[in-house]
């Protein structure tokens, strides 16, 4: 990598797409299709198969903590050579590993908030109530329509974001892309827009991923055994 002092360097994440898991072992997956549960207009009509979905699976997404790639991608951001991440990810572990600019291009799964009065409310707390109360219910107006601040399918992601992570990809020097899932228009075009804008473009994923063609560095690996290596020959 070349010494050259980076102006604004942009990390952009994404994991494997979440519906694999879901298909995965526990034959509750068996009985829902992920697609159908996880999309908006399924949602508005029977907004319990989702919950009930969350009550076998949301304790451990909740529980997840924060991994050696996480906690490096804060420690680039802390000394200057990463301005932002932007994220297709909804876990909220860019945040508890302490980076402090995310943006969340699918939202936040950390939080809920009530279709009919606009109540947010820790994801955690409607979480402990789903084996009392099923669906939950707003504990403001009594609504029964409380949806995870996610980008579900057939959902517009939030625009503040959007915008926020193509200005930053348009004046970014280097554009470190961590993942293989960016398939997803328009995430897909953040790293090309900071390439058409003169980025050098670093790829860290296991797989060759679409990028590889377009970036300056790849490297094939983990990136939780690749970005601290990262960190620590920067920091020399
Ligand atoms: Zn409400």
């Amino acid at each position: 990598m070349r010494a050259a002092p980076i102006r604004c360097g942009l990390a952009i994440s994404a994991r494997q797409p979440a519906a694999p898991a879901f298909r995965g072992e526990g034959g509750l997956w068996k009985e829902f299709d992920p697609i159908k549960v996880a999309s908006i207009d399924y949602f508005l009509a029977d907004p319990s198969a989702y919950w009930r979905v969350s009550r076998e699976r949301g304790r451990v997404a909740l529980a997840a903590r924060p991994n050696p790639g996480h906690i490096a991608l804060a420690e680039l951001e802390a000394s200057g050579h990463i301005e932002a991440v932007v994220t297709q990810n909804t876990d909220g572990l860019h945040r508890d590993a302490g980076t402090k600019r995310v943006i969340e291009l699918h939202g936040s799964g950390r939080t809920v908030e009530c279709l009919d009065c606009g109540r947010l409310e820790a994801r955690s707390d409607v979480q402990n109530r789903l084996d009392v109360e099923m669906p939950p219910r707003c504990t403001s107006c009594g609504g029964e329509r409380l949806k995870p601040t996610v980008v579900l399918f057939g959902e517009a992601m939030p625009s503040e974001a959007v915008r926020e992570a193509f200005e930053l990809a348009r004046r970014a020097d280097v554009m470190l892309v961590v993942g293989s899932s960016l398939a997803v228009y328009p995430a897909a075009d953040i790293p090309l827009t900071a390439v058409r804008a003169g980025a050098r473009m670093i790829v860290v994923n296991a797989e060759p991923t679409p990028f590889d063609r377009l970036a300056e560095v790849v490297i094939h690996g983990r990136s939780g055994e690749v970005l601290p290596e990262i960190v620590s020959l920067l920091s020399v």
